[in-house]
């Protein structure tokens, strides 16, 4: 072993992570060369000469500012999570409203009328269309649905801007 193997290994020996015929090869050279010995004695001493020296103060807006960040982070996680359960929720009562194929066809068939309707009103033709609980509810229903899943968006572009 020379002092170029030696000296790679002297940290090791410090932490006493080497095995020991190996420790006992770097021992050995240490007692035959006081170059070695001497790069061993300020390894050896790093730890305590690290320890004494004066632990730098933080900056005083250090701690306030990473607490700040780790709660808008939580809350923006929270928010992300929770939008696509409003969303799924949402979708499924209208779903379940429509019940189907067959409230697809009943609601395509009313809207067609309704639109016919409204076109006979604005030729003047016919009378305005009175509009039924059920429609009002399920476009207040799709209405909500798309201002939470533009809300959504909006803060799915602000992360991503965020995170590139
Ligand atoms: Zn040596």
């Amino acid at each position: 072993m020379d002092c170029t193997e030696v000296r790679a290994r002297l940290e090791s020996l410090c932490d006493g992570e080497l095995e020991e015929p190996c420790a006992a090869r770097l021992r050995g050279h240490l007692e035959r060369c006081p170059a070695c010995r001497a790069h061993y004695a300020e390894a050896a001493s790093l730890p305590a000469r690290l320890a004494a020296l004066p632990a730098p103060e933080p900056p005083a807006g250090l701690l306030p500012g990473v607490l700040h960040r780790i709660r808008r982070e939580r809350v923006g996680r929270a928010r992300l999570w929770g939008l696509p359960a409003a969303e799924l929720l949402l979708f499924g009562v209208v779903l379940w409203y429509l019940s189907g194929p067959q409230g697809l066809v009943t609601l395509m068939q009313r809207t067609a009328a309704d639109a016919a309707s409204l076109l006979g009103w604005g030729a003047g033709v016919a009378h305005l269309p009175a509009a039924t609980a059920g429609d009002v509810f399920l476009l207040l229903l799709f209405g909500l649905l798309v201002v939470v899943t533009v809300y959504h968006l909006t803060l799915l572009a602000r992360a991503g801007f965020r995170t590139s």
